[in-house]
């Protein structure tokens, strides 16, 4: 989700509301958290080829395609040598197939200007074409244990409905409200990365778009938005 400019600040939720939230998420990822591959490694281009993947895909078709991509390119070298046609046939059935060229593009760009790595500084990572303000956070929170706040649909829904409740969620300035939001959220570098796996899991699964389990929901006391019939 695009970082957009900011304007007038809104007012972020009491200390004491920002660690319950946080208690309550990190509770519910203990018991419900999935174990999934792209958690067991800090490599940054492993990292980077999920979270690509995941944009616009479930992540049990993800899973498959995953370990066949990594295996067929195992670094950002292979990958960048690789014809656009075989990128595509691996890619297969994915689905929207500007994603397999937009991460040639960052492997090229890895291998011309920085050795074959990923930095982890953000404004450099925010330099990759293809590398936007969700991927950048997620790539220093996952791979480099920073502590950096992601926004992705799944943690927009999450943030905005326990939160704030009312308006319009895709707009320019909620974007920008729930940026901030999600920044004052993740906790100190040593929770940051289950924090941050822990919302995404939270939206997919507690708080999905359709049929959120508000009914048996850790934040149900005190969401905005409970309880929601979807
Ligand atoms: S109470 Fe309902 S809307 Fe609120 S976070 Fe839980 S599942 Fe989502």
């Amino acid at each position: 989700m695009p970082r957009p400019r900011r304007s007038r600040p809104h007012p972020l939720p009491p200390p004491a509301a920002r660690q319950r939230f946080r208690r309550q998420l990190l509770a519910w990822y203990r018991r419900h958290g999935r174990d999934l591959p792209w958690r067991r490694t800090d490599d940054p281009y492993h990292i980077l080829v999920s979270e690509v993947m995941l944009q616009q895909t479930q992540v049990d078709r993800v899973l498959p395609k995953y370990h066949e991509w990594l295996d067929r390119y195992p670094t950002f070298e292979a990958l960048s040598d690789a014809p656009p046609d075989d990128l595509v046939r691996t890619w297969y059935p994915l689905g929207y197939n500007i994603r397999p060229h937009r991460l040639q593009s960052i492997a090229r760009q890895a291998v011309d200007e920085h050795g074959g790595q990923l930095p982890s500084d953000p404004d450099t990572l925010l330099s990759f074409k293809g590398i936007g303000a969700y991927t950048a956070g997620a790539i220093r929170s996952f791979a480099f244990r920073q502590r950096a706040a992601i926004l992705d649909t799944n943690v927009a829904r999450v943030l905005f409905r326990v939160f704030i409740g009312k308006g319009e969620l895709k707009s320019h300035a909620m974007t920008q409200r729930l940026w901030a939001l999600s920044e004052t959220l993740v906790p100190r570098q040593k929770d940051a990365f289950d924090f941050n796996q822990a919302l995404m899991d939270f939206g997919a699964m507690q708080c999905p778009a359709r049929k959120p389990r508000c009914l048996v929901c850790p934040m149900r006391k005190h969401c905005r938005s409970y309880p929601l019939d979807c």
